[in-house]
């Protein structure tokens, strides 16, 4: 009985953000905030953050679920970055999210932690995986732990491939690194390639295609609008689509604008309309980069802001069904595929 009616209250909690003024916002899924890096590293509460991703703002942003990178930063000390700082970054985020509603313990569906009922899913995922063994009983390790998206590469070159970070173009993908893309498709795991370089993001989607593999970009955007390495050709992008995976689009300013200068809201509209353009509806996503060290657009300076986007997109002619699947249903149908 008391346990029937933790459900009901889980249930008032779902509908809850729908109770904004206007149309209610469809359930937000970010692929990307470094709300682990900022406080493990940056000294932050991981309930506040620098601002950006509060989680007193989550319920008036519709957020329902975020997945949490364990970015480890090249400075990491003592240790330097390696497998150890991985797990000091696991044993962080599961216990903080004990202590944060309205965070759930990673995984589809679980909706509780530390003994309570919980709003917000999470996942989590690797940003640059070149200090991480990558022998098959690792990686399934990672994964019965939560781990959903590997992201190969980050600023720098690693032993993996090459970064979009460096103005030389690089190797690609080693041959280490091609095995560790195969070994994440073959047990299921989804590959970002967020950072990664022209090459190695070229060789990762042959791979996928040969194999049946997922590759998402959890942050980034088309750089038809905004020319920057970071971002993806529109080639990329249908070719990305074609495995099933999504773009999540990325609110800092820089990856936003063609030229250095002010990007708003009505940028991130413009280039979730592009990429649904060339890449399809199903490939749209959001991965917003909040507490990554980003300029967010201007009008999108917090997770509370979502409804405001939503408003936009509407304006601009997306229908709640669309909306529904750019906000959430996209992100999850790749986190939560078997
Ligand atoms: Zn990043």
């Amino acid at each position: 009985m008391f346990l029937m009616g933790l459900c009901v209250l889980g249930v008032l909690f779902l509908v809850a953000p729908q109770l904004n003024a206007g149309e209610p916002t469809p359930g937000v899924i970010d692929l990307h905030v470094d709300i682990s890096y900022r406080s493990l590293y940056q000294g932050k509460a991981f309930t506040e953050g620098s601002g950006q991703f509060r989680a007193g703002d989550l319920r008036a942003g519709g957020i329902s679920g975020v997945v949490l990178p364990l970015y480890v930063p090249l400075d990491a000390e003592p240790e330097g970055r390696g497998e150890f700082q991985l797990e000091r970054s696991y044993a962080h985020v599961f216990s903080s999210i004990l202590a944060a509603p309205p965070y759930s313990l990673p995984g589809c569906g679980i909706h509780r932690a530390g003994g309570q009922v919980r709003r917000v899913e999470t996942w989590l995922a690797f940003e640059g995986i070149g200090s991480l063994p990558t022998d098959e009983a690792t990686l399934r390790n990672w994964m019965v732990r939560g781990l959903r998206i590997f992201g190969l590469i980050h600023t720098h070159h690693n032993r993996i491939g090459t970064s979009s970070g460096h103005r030389a173009h690089g190797r690609g993908l080693s041959a280490s690194g091609r095995e560790t893309v195969e070994r994440i498709f073959s047990l299921g795991g989804v590959v970002d390639i967020s950072h990664s370089g022209d090459e190695t993001t070229d060789s990762v989607l042959s791979i996928a295609e040969e194999q049946g593999g997922v590759v998402v970009a959890t942050h980034s955007n088309a750089r038809a609008l905004a020319p920057h390495p970071r971002n993806l050709t529109d080639q990329q992008i249908r070719r990305i689509a074609a495995t099933g995976g999504v773009v999540g689009v990325n609110f800092h300013q820089r990856f936003l604008q063609p030229a250095d200068g002010r990007a708003s809201l009505k940028d991130v509209v413009d280039q979730i309309l592009y990429l649904k353009k060339v890449g399809g509806l199903s490939l749209v996503a959001i991965g917003s980069d909040y507490e990554g060290g980003i300029r967010p657009a201007q009008g999108l300076e917090n997770a509370g802001k979502f409804p405001a986007l939503a408003e936009a997109l509407r304006e601009a002619g997306l229908g709640e069904d669309a909306l529904g699947q750019v906000f959430g249903q996209n992100a999850r149908r790749v986190l939560c595929r078997r």
